[in-house]
């Protein structure tokens, strides 16, 4: 249908929770509430924004990841009882699950960016997490070993630093979701800039005018 109103057509699509904290996992929210800097700069530029889904949530049992729990005491009982290297294929089935899942997401993203495309809108970015096994948009984290780690720690006693454990498990590579997103955009040669929100970013303002440069966008 052809039709022309006041709107100006341009959307952002963003990594979840960058609008809703209480779907990071938890242990690791890097704030209280939404993103409100980056979300302001939106506002001014008068720009849409698209909330990506959280596959963490749909996958591994909602904000307070159930799924994930599941396997602690098993992964627990193999790592300190010297056989979680026979546990390493049932994890990886899980993983590759999971990945399955994220996919399946990802597809269903690009279909919405090819639509809003073919009618015409502008689509200004995508925003992943760049601290995420699931949303980061250059990193990807370690999970057996994430979870072994963790998993100790509890038997130990320790407090689990759930933030620390991501961080010292983050490495260079393909996220779950995002990942795919980015390999799905590419093989239908969407050409759209991504980036990763750094969310353990010294400055949290001076992050989003980051991203806001990235994206050229006044702030
Ligand atoms: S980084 Fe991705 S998977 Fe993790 S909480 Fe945010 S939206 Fe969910």
């Amino acid at each position: 249908m052809d039709y022309t109103d006041i709107r100006i057509k341009k959307v952002v699509f963003m990594n979840h929770c960058l609008l809703n904290i209480d779907a990071r996992g938890p242990g690791v929210a890097f704030r209280q509430g939404p993103s409100a800097e980056l979300i302001q700069i939106f506002l001014n530029n008068n720009i849409n924004m698209v909330q990506l889904p959280c596959c963490e949530c749909i996958g591994w049992g909602g904000a307070a990841r159930k799924e994930f729990d599941k396997f602690l005491p098993i992964v627990t009982n193999a790592a300190i009882h010297g056989w979680f290297p026979l546990l390493i294929p049932l994890l990886n089935a899980s993983l590759s699950s999971y990945n399955r899942l994220c996919r399946k997401e990802a597809i269903k993203v690009a279909d919405r960016m090819e639509d809003y495309l073919r009618e015409g809108f502008t689509i200004c970015g995508v925003i992943g997490m760049n601290d995420s096994p699931t949303c980061g948009v250059t990193k990807k984290v370690n999970m057996v070993e994430y979870m072994k780690q963790f998993a100790i720690a509890i038997h130990s006693g320790k407090t689990a630093d759930p933030v620390k454990m991501n961080c010292d498990q983050l490495m260079d590579g393909k996220s779950f979701f995002m990942g795919n997103l980015i390999e799905e955009m590419k093989k239908r040669k969407l050409d759209i800039k991504v980036i990763g929100y750094e969310p353990w970013a010294e400055s949290l303002t001076a992050e989003s005018q980051r991203i806001a440069k990235f994206l050229d966008l006044q702030t």
